[in-house]
C-alpha cells in the first residue's frame, strides 16, 4: 500500500503476535490513563520515601497524590543544582534516589552555560527501550511491509566526560546506543538498519557519517526509510553526500576505504561490506555531480517510503529543505522525548507535521501540567497544578515530570497543547520550549545568553567609541549547516575611525565563545552549525522595524526590539537595510570537560 492512501484508510491489522501484544499494552496503558498515573506516583514515592530529597517534605512514606501535591515544590534545575553537584562530587547516599544514579544525562538544555545533568538510574534503561519497542508496531499499522526492507538512520554518540566523583555524563541516546539493550538487541525484521553498530558508536562524527553514508549506499535498494533522530541531522547527512560523493564513489568503485577512516572496529567492519562496484560508483557520480540535487533522496534510495524525523518545535525550519530533497516524502515523527524522561509517541505517525500530536504513556513518570501561561510562582501560593488525565482540549500547559530516578515536580521547560485523547490518554501538539530564541541543531539559545553574547563582543568596539544601538537575530537554515545571523545597529561616534572588517569579524567569534556549550560543540566537535554571521545595518533600520510593526497594529508604547525574527517581511527589510556582513573567521573554544565553576 503506498503511504498517501494509507493517510485516508484505516489502520491495518497488527503484523505478527508481537506487534498485537504491544498496541494492546498501549490500549490498556491509554485506556487507565489516571489509574497507571496513580499507580507510578505511588510506586516512585514509595521507592524514593527514604531519601533525602523527599524526607525534606514530611510525606511520613505516604504515597497519596494530595499529600505529594500540597507538600512537594515545584522545582527547576537550578533549584535541584546543590543536590545534584553532591551526587556529581562522588556522594552516594540516597539523595534524589534510593537506586543508585547510574549516570548523568547531560541535557541539550543549558544552567550557566553547561549542559545541565540529569540523574539516571539502570533501571530507567528498560523504561525507554519499552517505548522504543511500541514505535513500529504503530508504524506497521499504517505502513506494512517495513519487514521487506532495511532502514537508513544516521544515528550518532557523542563524548562522554566523568563527574568529579567518577559518573559518566553523556547524552541520553549515546546513552542508549552504549547499553545492552541497543547493541545486543534480538533480531528483528522490522528494525534492520543498514548502519552498523560500530559506525554508530564512533565517537568521531566525520567517521561515524562516512561509514554509515558508505553503508547506506551500497544497500540503496533495500532502503526503506530514512531517518535521524532530528530533521537537521539528516539535512547535514545530504550537505555531507555533496561534500564527500567522490571519495564515496572513489571507494565504491574500488571496494577500499578512505584512510581518513581510522577506527580499528569501524575498518573492520566495512571491509565485509566494501566490494568494487563501478556500477554503483558511476550511478552516485551521476546523481551527485550536478548542481541539482532536488529529489537528491528519492534518486538515490528509490524505495524510501518516509523520513523518520521530528520536524515538530524548533525542526519545523528544516521542512521545506528536506521536502527539496526528498520530493516531499512523508515525515513521520514517531516520538516526544527528552534527558529527563522519555514522554509518549504518535499513535498517528502518518501525518503532516503541522498535526502531529504524542501520546504521552503514563507508566512513563508521573506526568504534571501547569496552566500556560503560568500564574506567578511563589512559596505561599503554589501553583495549581493539573493532572495528566484532567488536562482540557485546545489549552496549553507546561510539562512538570516526577521520574522514577527521582526528579519531583520538574519543570522540563516544554509547551503543549491538548489536541485530544487516545482513550483517557490526552495527545499533545509540541507548541515551543519556553525562552528560546535561537536554535539549529540541538542548540537552545535563550534571550540572556544572546544578550551577554552582544554584550560581550561589543567591547572589541569601544576602541572604536562605537557601540551596539540595537540588535535582533535569526537563524539561517538555508546554509548547511544552518547559522545564527545576529543583525547589529551600530552607533559610530568617530565616523572617520569605523570598526574595521576585522574587528566586526573578531565580534562574531567574540560572540560564540559566549554562548553556551551546546552551542560551541555543535560548531566544534559535530559541524552542525556554521560560523556566525553579524550583518550591520543603516541606522534608522531598527526604527523602521517598529514603524512596520506598528503598522500591523503593535502598540507604538509597549513596543519592544523582538530579539529574534523570522517573519520573512522582516528578514527582508533588514536584509535591505544591510551594509556589511562579517563571519566568525575561527571555531569557537570547546572541550568534552566541563568548565569549573566554582
Ligand atoms: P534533551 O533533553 O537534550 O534530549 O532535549 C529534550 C528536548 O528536545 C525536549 O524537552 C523538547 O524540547 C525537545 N524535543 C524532544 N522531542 C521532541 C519532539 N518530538 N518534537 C519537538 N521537540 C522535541
Amino acid at each position: 500500500m503506498a503511504i498517501d492512501s494509507a493517510l485516508s484508510s484505516p489502520p491495518a491489522p497488527p503484523a505478527c503476535e508481537k506487534h498485537a501484544k504491544a498496541l494492546q499494552f498501549i490500549e490498556e496503558m491509554t485506556r487507565n490513563c489516571d489509574a497507571v498515573q496513580e499507580k507510578v506516583l505511588a510506586e516512585i514515592l514509595s521507592q524514593n520515601a527514604e531519601t533525602e530529597y523527599l524526607s525534606r517534605f514530611g510525606l511520613g512514606g505516604s504515597t497519596d497524590r494530595d499529600m505529594f501535591k500540597s507538600k512537594v515544590p515545584v522545582v527547576t534545575y537550578e533549584d535541584l543544582q546543590p543536590e545534584i553537584q553532591r551526587i556529581a562530587n562522588g556522594d552516594r547516599s540516597p539523595i534524589l534516589s534510593a537506586h543508585p544514579i547510574s549516570e548523568f544525562l547531560t541535557s541539550s538544555g543549558t544552567s550557566a552555560g553547561e549542559r545541565k545533568l540529569m540523574p539516571t538510574i539502570e533501571e530507567e534503561l528498560d523504561r525507554r527501550q519499552l517505548l522504543y519497542s511500541l514505535l513500529m508496531p504503530v508504524m506497521n499499522l499504517y505502513v506494512p511491509g517495513l519487514d521487506k526492507g532495511k532502514g537508513l538512520y544516521f544515528l550518532f554518540v557523542k563524548a562522554e566526560t566523568k563527574t568529579p566523583g567518577g559518573l559518566l555524563a553523556r547524552p541520553v541516546l549515546t546513552s542508549y546506543y552504549n547499553s545492552k539493550q541497543f547493541k545486543t538487541r534480538p533480531y528483528d525484521p522490522y528494525m534492520v538498519y543498514t548502519s552498523p553498530n560500530e559506525a554508530i558508536l564512533c565517537v568521531d562524527s566525520f567517521q561515524s557519517m562516512y561509514a554509515q553514508m558508505l553503508c547506506g549506499l551500497y544497500m540503496r535498494e533495500e532502503v526503506l526509510r530514512m531517518g535521524a533522530v532530528f530533521a537537521s541531522g539528516l539535512v547535514r547527512a545530504i550537505r555531507f553526500l555533496q561534500l564527500n560523493c567522490q571519495q564515496l564513489a572513489h571507494d565504491i568503485s574500488t571496494g577500499t576505504l578512505n584512510p581518513k577512516i581510522t577506527n580499528p572496529s569501524i575498518r573492520e567492519c566495512m571491509s565485509k561490506i566494501l566490494k568494487p562496484n563501478p556500477e554503483l560508483s558511476e550511478f552516485i557520480t551521476k546523481e551527485c555531480s550536478g548542481e541539482n540535487w532536488e529529489c537528491i533522496i528519492t534518486r538515490i534510495w528509490p524505495n524510501t517510503k518516509y523520513l523518520d524525523v521530528i520536524v515538530t518545535g524548533a525542526m519545523a525550519q528544516y521542512i521545506p529543505t528536506l521536502d527539496y530533497y526528498s520530493g516531499g516524502l512523508p515525515k513521520l515523527c514517531t516520538m516526544y522525548a527528552s534527558s529527563e524522561c522519555y514522554f509518549g509517541l504518535n499513535l498517528k505517525p502518518v501525518c503532516e507535521p503541522s498535526e502531529v500530536s504524542y501520546t504521552i504513556m503514563p507508566m512513563m513518570a508521573y506526568f504534571e501540567f501547569l496552566p500556560h501561561p503560568a500564574p506567578t510562582l511563589s512559596r505561599d501560593s503554589p501553583p495549581r497544578l493539573v493532572d495528566l488525565a484532567d488536562v482540557e482540549e485546545g489549552k496549553e500547559y507546561e510539562l512538570i515530570v516526577t521520574t522514577y530516578a527521582g526528579l519531583c515536580r520538574y519543570r522540563v521547560g516544554d509547551i503543549l497543547r491538548v489536541t485530544g485523547f487516545h482513550n483517557s490518554a490526552p495527545q499533545f501538539q509540541f507548541v515551543r520550549r519556553k525562552n528560546v530564541l535561537l536554535s539549529i541543531d540541538s542548540d537552545k539559545t535563550d534571550e540572556s545568553e544572546l544578550q551577554k553574547a552582544v554584550e560581550n563582543a561589543s567591547i572589541l568596539l569601544r576602541e572604536f567609541n562605537t557601540s551596539v544601538v540595537e540588535y535582533t537575530s535569526y537563524s539561517d537554515t538555508k546554509s548547511i549547516p544552518g547559522h545564527y545571523v545576529i543583525y547589529w545597529e551600530l552607533m559610530v561616534k568617530d565616523p572617520a575611525n569605523p570598526p574595521t572588517d576585522e574587528v566586526l569579524n573578531s565580534c562574531c567569534l567574540a560572540m560564540e565563545e559566549s554562548l553556551n556549550s551546546v552551542y560551541r560543540q555543535g560548531r566544534v566537535a559535530d559541524n552542525s552549525i556554521g560560523p556566525l554571521e553579524i550583518r550591520v545595518v543603516k541606522n534608522g533600520t531598527f526604527e523602521e522595524l517598529m514603524d512596520y510593526a506598528i503598522s500591523r497594529g503593535a502598540s507604538i508604547n509597549q513596543y519592544k526590539v523582538p530579539r529574534c525574527v523570522s517573519f520573512t517581511p522582516i528578514t527582508e527589510l533588514l536584509d535591505s537595510r544591510a551594509v556589511s556582513t562579517h563571519f566568525s573567521p575561527a571555531a569557537p573554544h570547546w572541550t568534552a570537560e566541563r568548565r569549573r565553576t566554582a
